[in-house]
C-alpha cells in the first residue's frame, strides 16, 4: 500500500507545505538499487581505549571502497592505515553550514576495549564531534564484546551500556540514519555484518544489537554470496515471502517457494518472475502445500530431497486471527499457534532427522514486534510470534554441532496485504512511531534474511533483528 503522506512531502510542493506547517518530513530511505554504487565516501573511526578490531575495518573498509578517517580518540588509526598501505587522514568535525558537503557515509566506534564504565567517556567524545557530519541515509555501528564474555564484572557493565547508546543515537539522528551495535566475541568475523549495516540494504533495520560469537567465512563473491545454495521459503506467494524469494535468488540462491493451493496461481507467477529476474535454468520452483497439514513435513522433506537437499529453510507464512481473548474462538487460537509456530518445529524436525537440511545450513524465522511487544487483539499472534524467538534461542546450542544457524527477524510495519487490512488510525500509528516516520517495505526484510542466510554469517546464532526502523513498539 503507498504511504501517500512520505510522497506528497518529498515533493517539490508537498516539501515547502511540509516546512511552513512545521510537519514531520521522514526522509526517503536509500535502498539498494543494482545499477547504483552500494558503497563509498568517508567513514569516520572513533575508539575508546585499546580498541582490537582496526585490522579487521581497515579490511573490510578496503574491500568495500570506503575511506576510514580518523576522530582524535582512535588512536593508533593512521599508523594501522599506513601498515595496511591503504590512504586514511584525520577526521575534521563539520562547522556552521548545514549544506556543507564535507559530510561522512558512516560512524564507526571500535568500543571491544572499553572494560570499565569510565572510559565510556570517549563515546561522548566522538558522537559529541562526529553525529551533525553524517550524511542523510548515514550508517552508526558501534563495535562492542558480548557482556557474558567480559572477565569482569566493570567490562561486562561498561559493554552493556553501549547497547542504550546505539539505541539512543538512533532515535536522535533521524534523516534515514541507523544506529546499531555488533557485539564481536574474540576470533569472531565482522565482515559481512559490517558490510551489511554500512549498506542501503540496511535501510530500516536501526536500534539492533547482533552478537557475533563464532569465526566464518567470507563467500566467494560477495555479489552472489548465496550462489549454489538451495533455499526454501515458505508462503512465497506474495509480501514479506515473495520478496525473500526474489532477494535471496538475485544474492545467487535456487529458491523453492512454497504456499497453499489457494494462492497457487500467484505463487506460480511470483516464481516465474523470480526466474525472469534470476534466471536458474528453471530450477527455482514452486511448492504447493499447506504447513500445518500433517502430512506437510514429510511431503516437503521428500520434496527438497529430491532435489538434492537445501541450505536455508525461511519460515515466513504466517497468518492473523485477532480478536480480543474473551471473545476468540478456540479455532481462531489453533489456527494461529498451528501455522505460525507449530509448523515450524515439524517441518525443521523433518529436515534435521533426515539430514535434508545440510550441516552448515541457515534457518530463519519470520517473527513480530508483536511477539516481543504483545498486542490487543492479538494473543494468538504474539504468542506463536513470541514463541517463534524462544525457540530460535533454545535450537542455537543444539545446532551449533552441525554448523547450522538459526535466527529470527521480527519485522515492524511493513507494507504488504497483512497491514493494508488495519484500521485507518492502527495502521498510521504503526507507519509514523518509529525513528524513520514510515513503515517498512518487503525488501527490508528480505535483505536481512538475505544477509542472515549468508556464509558470512556463520558467527551470528540465536540472534533476533528487528527490522522494525526502530519501532517505538517493543521498544
Ligand atoms: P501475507 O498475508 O501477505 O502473506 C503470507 C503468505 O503466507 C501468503 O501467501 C499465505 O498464502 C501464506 N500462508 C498462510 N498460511 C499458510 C499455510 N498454512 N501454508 C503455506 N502458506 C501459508 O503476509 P506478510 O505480511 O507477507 O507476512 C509474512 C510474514 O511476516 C508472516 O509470518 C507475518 O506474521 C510476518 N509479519 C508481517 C508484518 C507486516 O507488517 N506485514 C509484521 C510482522 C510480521
Amino acid at each position: 500500500m503507498k504511504d501517500r503522506y512520505l510522497d506528497f512531502v518529498n515533493s517539490p510542493f508537498g516539501t515547502s507545505i511540509a516546512r511552513s506547517l512545521g510537519l514531520p518530513r521522514p526522509e526517503v530511505l536509500r535502498r539498494h538499487r543494482a545499477d547504483q554504487a552500494e558503497f563509498g565516501g568517508m567513514a569516520a573511526i572513533g575508539a575508546g581505549p585499546s580498541p582490537t578490531l582496526f585490522d579487521a575495518l581497515l579490511g573490510v573498509l578496503a574491500t568495500i571502497g570506503m575511506t576510514g578517517v580518523a576522530h582524535e580518540s582512535a588512536y593508533g588509526w593512521l599508523p594501522a592505515a599506513a601498515r595496511h598501505g591503504v590512504m586514511s587522514g584525520r577526521f575534521e568535525p563539520r562547522s556552521g553550514d548545514a549544506h556543507a558537503v564535507d559530510r561522512v557515509q558512516a560512524l564507526i566506534f571500535d568500543a571491544t576495549g572499553i572494560e570499565h564504565s569510565s572510559q565510556l567517556h570517549s563515546l561522548y567524545a566522538f558522537f559529541h564531534d562526529a553525529l551533525r557530519s553524517l550524511a542523510k541515509n548515514g550508517r552508526i555501528v558501534v563495535i562492542g564484546r558480548p557482556p557474558a564474555t567480559c572477565a569482569s564484572v566493570a567490562a561486562a557493565t561498561a559493554q552493556h551500556a553501549l547497547e542504550g547508546m546505539t539505541r539512543s543515537l538512533g532515535k536522535e539522528a533521524r534523516n534515514g540514519i541507523t544506529s546499531n551495535l555488533l557485539r564481536v566475541a574474540e576470533g569472531a568475523d565482522i565482515d559481512a555484518a559490517l558490510r551489511f549495516f554500512l549498506s542501503p540494504r540496511s535501510a530500516y533495520v536501526s536500534g539492533q544489537v547482533v552478537t557475533i560469537d563464532a569465526p566464518s567465512t567470507s563467500p566467494e563473491s560477495w555479489t552472489k554470496p548465496l550462489a549454489g545454495r538451495r533455499a526454501l521459503v515458505t508462503g512465497a506467494a506474495r509480501g514479506i515471502g515473495a520478496a525473500i524469494s526474489a532477494v535471496l535468488a538475485e544474492h545467487g540462491a535456487i529458491v523453492t517457494g512454497l504456499d497453499v493451493e489457494a494462492v497457487r496461481g500467484a505463487l506460480d507467477q511470483t516464481m516465474l518472475a523470480i526466474e525472469d529476474a534470476a534466471p536458474s535454468a528453471g530450477a527455482h520452483a514452486a511448492l504447493v502445500a499447506d504447513i500445518a497439514a500433517p502430512e506437510a513435513p514429510s511431503q516437503i522433506a521428500a520434496a527438497l530431497a529430491a532435489s538434492g537437499g537445501i541450505d536455508i529453510v525461511v519460515h515466513n507464512a504466517g497468518i492473523t486471527r485477532d480478536k480480543t481473548i474473551a471473545r476468540m474462538s478456540g479455532e481462531m487460537w489453533d489456527s494461529v499457534i498451528d501455522v505460525n509456530l507449530l509448523a515450524q518445529e515439524r517441518i525443521d524436525e523433518a529436515l534435521l532427522e533426515a539430514h535434508v537440511l545440510r550441516d552448515g545450513g541457515r534457518i530463519v524465522a519470520v517473527s513480530s514486534i508483536a511477539g516481543i511487544a504483545g498486542n490487543r487483539g492479538q494473543t494468538n499472534y504474539a504468542t506463536s510470534k513470541a514463541g517463534v524467538i524462544g525457540r530460535v534461542r533454545a535450537m542455537a546450542p543444539v545446532l551449533r554441532a552441525r554448523g547450522v544457524t538459526i535466527n529470527a527477524v521480527a519485522p515492524g510495519f511493513i507494507e504488504t496485504h497483512m497491514t493494508a487490512r488495519m484500521p485507518f488510525g492502527l495502521r498510521e500509528a504503526g507507519r509514523r512511531l518509529n525513528s524513520m516516520g514510515q513503515g517498512g517495505l518487503p525488501v527490508d526484510v528480505a535483505e536481512t534474511v538475505a544477509w542472515l542466510a549468508s556464509p558470512g554469517s556463520a558467527g551470528i546464532t540465536g540472534n533476533v533483528v528487528r527490522v522494525c526502523g526502530q519501532s517505538l513498539i517493543g521498544a
